[in-house]
């Protein structure tokens, strides 16, 4: 949830449908929704920001589509969620094309620019990796961003709308400003001395050396004019024009503050980015990840993200038990056991350049079998497991173990859209770590990301090699898995969400809740949750602990967290009807809603 915008202006009447039928003059829009649970027709948002539903509902409303509203509501989340996503940051992309029912994907991961190399995150003067908050807060962490081809892909391929008009809603919202709330003020509270190291940072969002506060409008009159810039210029002006070359500069010198706002451990290092990287990146187009569970069409997002693979593995792999059957216990057990063996795998074989067989076979189901006759009914696998070996022999149980649990950061952002017609929209962007590399780029108002943390900063698979280390060119792992779930080939539902490596288990889980426990989509989203990441303690939420803890076989240790993700989703219901579904109550809940409401009035 981000504060409510006080935009009560028209939302781009005028620019939305050139040569549609549209008044010149728009009626107030109506009150953004708040609600994590609308059941209707004729299209739905769902995102974890009102503001950014209203939007995208707007959108819809308009005869948009489901790109055009997820990409409005997306750059919306830029001005609302500044420290989750925005043009500083990257994403993955799924969609489901109702005319030729086929899922597509767009891969915006952020890139290594081409000085990055296998060490970069090692410091030369110890030897030894930089701290995480060392190499975040600098120039180091920061990719070339591919939020805005993202963008600009998915409108000019399957949009009915340009860029330009889905950017002028969200630059209205940033102009004319919104409420700060309480996430948004902690989160800048939470980043104080951080974004106080930096002159762009603070000016923006430590007005006189506090976070704004709550209560207050917020604007950011910088943003609003980046969003209008490349509304009348294009994506050139970010990736070869004066926006990517304050991008670089940001990078190569930190705009460090000369009076800084509380005091940070580690000098800002600057890094090697360049106006020629900017013009290098380019969005890419993978197949989706596919795999069959329980009759359904699980698809996922392939490499760079281990989402698709680690999600569809174990799947597989739960697919070799009757969920249905076990006690709740026991089917938990089966969920954290799957999980185990799955991230034991992603953490072995799964980067940007992983071979295509060894990810193919790593979702086949004789692979699974391989994985799941390792798990035991009356007690928890030691961890962490071993890897499996996916080499296309498989027979009796696979069985040094080296663990890879970083990584359960709580950033990103995630929206599930569907329209009219039945193209379906799930998309998940991030500027990584909330608040990102902690650097705004000065004079443009967004917050660049520190998503280069996601490679692993040194070899983790002891002799084996890691197929996260940093690149040049290269795009570091990620958890995002945005999923759309088809039964007898028609959408039945789509689900994401924020987290780090939890993402993976949260979406799983979703799905068990939904598919095989019997809950309905909202319950599965606020189900209490748990992450078991082939790590010797499973993270888990209070009641989840308090649930299960008691019930379920030995060997399960638990660490406490207070929550795990921040949900949204849609499930396609009889009738053509659709149930959108946001978190109740994580991260101050989100916002669903559908353009016509069921049951009619
Ligand atoms: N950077 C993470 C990833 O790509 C996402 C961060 C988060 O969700 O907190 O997997």
């Amino acid at each position: 949830m981000r504060a409510r915008a006080l935009f009560t202006a028209t939302i781009a009447l005028t620019t939305l449908a050139a040569g549609a039928a549209v008044p010149a003059q728009a009626a107030k829009p109506a009150e953004p929704p708040k609600e994590p649970v609308a059941v209707g027709y004729g299209g739905a948002v769902s995102t974890v920001d009102e503001t950014a539903t209203a939007v995208g509902l707007d959108v819809l409303r308009r005869g948009g589509n489901a790109v055009d509203a997820a990409v409005a509501a997306a750059a919306t989340l830029g001005v609302t969620e500044p420290f989750s996503a925005g043009v500083g940051g990257g994403g993955f992309f799924v969609y489901y094309d109702a005319k030729s029912k086929r899922v597509h994907t767009i891969d915006g991961r952020e890139t290594a620019p081409a000085s990055m190399t296998a060490t970069s995150l090692v410091n030369p003067s110890t030897g030894k990796p930089y701290e995480f908050d060392e190499a975040r807060i600098s120039g180091l962490s920061v990719g070339v961003p591919g939020t805005l081809l993202t963008w600009r892909d998915a409108l000019d391929r399957w949009g009915t709308r340009s860029l330009s008009q889905m950017l002028t809603p969200a630059a209205r919202v940033a102009e004319d400003g919104f409420t700060v709330d309480e996430t948004f003020a902690s989160q800048i509270a939470a980043n104080r001395a951080a974004f106080g190291q930096f002159s762009s940072t603070s000016a923006l969002y430590l007005p006189g050396g506090q976070p704004p506060v709550v209560g207050s409008t917020f604007r950011n009159r910088d943003l609003a004019d980046t969003y209008r810039l490349v509304a009348k210029r294009g994506t050139d002006v970010f990736y070869r024009g004066e926006i990517g070359r304050d991008v670089a500069a940001t990078v190569q010198h930190p705009p460090v503050a000369t009076r800084p706002i509380g005091s940070w451990p580690y000098p800002i290092r600057p890094a090697g980015m360049t106006a020629v990287d900017l013009a290098d990146y380019r969005t890419r187009f993978p197949a989706p990840t596919r795999s069959d569970y329980r009759g359904l069409e699980v698809y996922g997002m392939s490499t760079p993200s281990s989402g698709g693979v680690a999600v569809g593995e174990a799947l597989n792999i739960l697919e070799q038990y009757d969920l249905r059957s076990m006690s709740a216990a026991q089917a938990m057990h089966h969920y954290l056991e799957a999980s185990a063996l799955a991230f034991a795998d992603r953490n072995r074989y799964v980067g940007d350049y992983s071979r295509q067989d060894v990810l193919r076979e790593l979702l086949t189901d004789e692979y699974a079998k391989e994985r799941a006759c390792q798990i035991d009914a009356s007690a928890a696998l030691p961890k962490p497991v071993a890897p499996g070996v996916p080499d296309g022999a498989y027979g009796g149980c696979s069985a040094a173990a080296v663990a890879d649990t970083r990584d359960d950061r709580k950033s990103t952002t995630n929206l599930t859209v569907a329209d009219r017609w039945g193209n379906v929209v799930e998309y998940t962007l991030t500027i990584e770590a909330t608040g990102g590399s902690g650097m705004v780029v000065p004079g443009r108002g967004f917050l660049l990301n520190n998503e280069l943390t996601d490679f692993n900063f040194a070899p983790t698979q002891g002799t084996a090699p890691d197929p996260n280390l940093p690149g040049p060119g290269k795009r570091p792992r990620s958890s995002m898995s945005p999923t759309i779930v088809l039964a007898d080939g028609q959408p039945f539902l789509a689900v994401g969400t924020p987290g780090g490596a939890t993402i993976i288990t949260t979406v799983l889980q979703m799905l068990v809740n939904r598919i095989d426990l019997g809950m309905t989509l909202p319950e599965a989203l606020a189900a209490p949750r748990a992450s078991q990441r082939n790590g010797a303690s499973t993270q888990a939420e209070p009641d989840f602990i308090a649930a299960y803890a008691g019930s379920l076989p030995p060997g399960h240790v638990f660490s406490r967290t207070a929550e795990i993700g921040s949900a949204t989703g849609i499930e396609f219901l009889k009738g053509g009807r659709l149930l959108a579904a946001a978190e109740p109550v994580r991260r101050g809940g989100g916002a669903a809603a559908v353009v016509g409401r069921w049951p009619r009035n």
